[in-house]
């Protein structure tokens, strides 16, 4: 080791370790609160529920900032009301 190298210290490995181990952590969370791209009109999108079934109970909704307000879906793009419904309708579990 030469005079400029500094010992690489176990805090600084740790650290290291912990910020690689969170990355794929991360990914999964920006994945999963990115909006969808799928237009409305395909997954034939209407702004009021179906049979009870409805956005704000889907596993892909992602809620505005109060439980009334439009909010985004992780398949469909554009503003989603909690009200709407579209064939990819999927319960959350
Ligand atoms: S019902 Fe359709 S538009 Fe509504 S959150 Fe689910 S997938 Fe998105």
């Amino acid at each position: 080791m030469s005079q400029d190298q500094k010992p690489t210290s176990r805090r600084t490995v740790l650290i290291g370790a912990a910020a690689l181990g969170g990355l794929p952590l991360l990914a999964a969370a920006g994945v999963a609160h990115a909006a969808g791209t799928l237009p409305k009109a395909n997954a034939k999108y209407q702004d009021h529920p179906n049979a009870g079934k409805h956005c704000a109970v889907c596993n892909y909704f992602l809620p505005g900032a109060k439980p009334t307000a439009v909010g985004q879906c992780k398949v469909v793009a554009g503003p989603i009301s909690p009200n709407g419904w579209c064939t990819m309708f999927a319960p959350k579990a």
